[in-house]
């Protein structure tokens, strides 16, 4: 879809491809040659942005070289199991007001990435290969997650029908809001399990808690129903908000158990809510420790001869060698600033074929920086200027 706009006296070609939203002066849109997709991937005069969030946007391709291995938000994730993270892209449709990553309307977050669909693939099929050549006969989980909601991806179908063929189990985290019948049914045979974070059976609350008015319990509520008849698996994944849904866990464990979620893993992964730095924190939220957290799971599942508690096991999750490191922690180098980190006064750089998360800087696009690594847990670096 494209549309015209008057901004500073000139004319701008807005085209939006499902989330995307690429800007482009008319003189230089006019001369290209490429389909609006094609123009996304290679033109080289763009501005992107992410439609929903309106925050800017890297939209990240193989002929970018931006490696797909070292940052939380994008990308891939080894954290030295079986289970491999596959990260396709940050924004979110909702705002909860507990999300752990701050997402939808954001104080926090100032910058959205994309990975390209054939790029994101090929990356997972190196790990997984890596994984396989490490670990006999292991069962290679992709779990495609996010710093925000999966289903804003605008190739999520064919994302997971790709991972479908080089992986062993794809499974998916979502808010549900994006999904329809037609597109579970279109899953079936390709995705294996859907977590959805459902967090209320009550409309008002369901909504105060997903920061938005349009929230539609009802419609996700439809959409559960139809995953549990389908082949795919159901887990209702809640975060517990202590002083807002205590009422609700209850409730969603009895409509998880009566609509029949989880047919081949468990059916529930209640969360337990969380205080991050770069979080959001609900007003008089009742924060409890694991001990009591997992002592009422336990007290709960009692009632309905449910285990709620969650063990990687019950996923089938092993060790599995992880990729080689590139830095050890204490490493000092001298890096390039590559792009725009996704929270203020961060920003990226790539050395070995890994992208390296620099903080507290403010360095622009092009400078040059010393640093030295103080992060490099699961392949994920974070520096700090020296
Ligand atoms: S759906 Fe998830 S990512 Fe989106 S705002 Fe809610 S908690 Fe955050």
């Amino acid at each position: 879809m494209k549309y015209k706009k008057i901004i500073n006296d000139k004319e701008v070609i807005f085209i939006l491809y499902n989330v995307i939203e690429v800007r482009i002066p008319k003189k230089i849109y006019n001369s290209l040659k490429q389909t609006d997709e094609e123009i996304i991937t290679f033109c080289p005069y763009k501005n992107i942005y992410n439609a929903i969030t309106k925050r800017r946007l890297y939209y990240i391709t193989e002929e970018s070289q931006i490696p797909l291995i070292g940052h939380t938000a994008f990308g891939i994730i080894d954290r030295g199991t079986n289970l491999i993270q596959v990260r396709p892209c940050t924004g979110c449709n909702l705002n909860c007001i507990f999300c752990s990553v701050d997402e939808g309307k954001s104080k926090t977050r100032v910058t959205d990435y994309m990975v390209d669909l054939e790029y994101l693939v090929n990356e997972f099929e190196k790990v997984a290969d890596f994984k396989r050549k490490h670990c006999k006969d292991v069962t290679i989980e992709a779990h495609i997650d996010g710093q925000g909601e999966p289903f804003i991806y605008p190739y999520i179908e064919k994302l997971i029908k790709k991972l479908h063929d080089k992986a062993d189990i794809v499974s998916v985290q979502t808010n549900g809001t994006l999904l329809t019948k037609d597109m579970v049914r279109r899953l079936e045979g390709y995705l294996d399990r859907i977590n959805l974070s459902i967090n209320s059976m009550d409309e008002n609350m369901a909504k105060l808690l997903a920061g938005v008015n349009t929230y539609d319990l009802k419609h996700v509520l439809d959409v559960a129903e139809e995953i549990a008849v389908s082949q795919i698996d159901l887990l209702l994944a809640p975060v517990w908000v202590p002083g807002y849904n205590d009422e609700d866990i209850r409730k969603i464990v009895e409509f998880g158990k009566k609509i029949g979620a989880g047919k081949k893993w468990k059916g529930f992964g209640i969360q337990k809510y969380v205080k991050y730095k770069f979080g959001r924190k609900p007003k008089n939220v009742r924060v409890m420790n694991f001990k009591a957290f997992y002592r009422k799971l336990y007290e709960i599942g009692e009632e309905y001869n449910e285990e709620l508690r969650l063990y990687p096991k019950d996923f089938g999750i092993i060790k599995c060698k992880s990729l080689p490191k590139k830095f050890r922690v204490g490493e000092k180098l001298k890096l390039k600033i590559e792009m725009h980190g996704r929270l203020k006064n961060e920003m990226l750089a790539i050395a070995r074929d890994r992208i390296i998360q620099i903080t507290d800087t403010n360095k622009k696009v092009g400078d040059i920086v010393n640093v030295k690594i103080i992060r490099n847990k699961h392949n994920i670096y974070v520096a700090e200027e020296i």
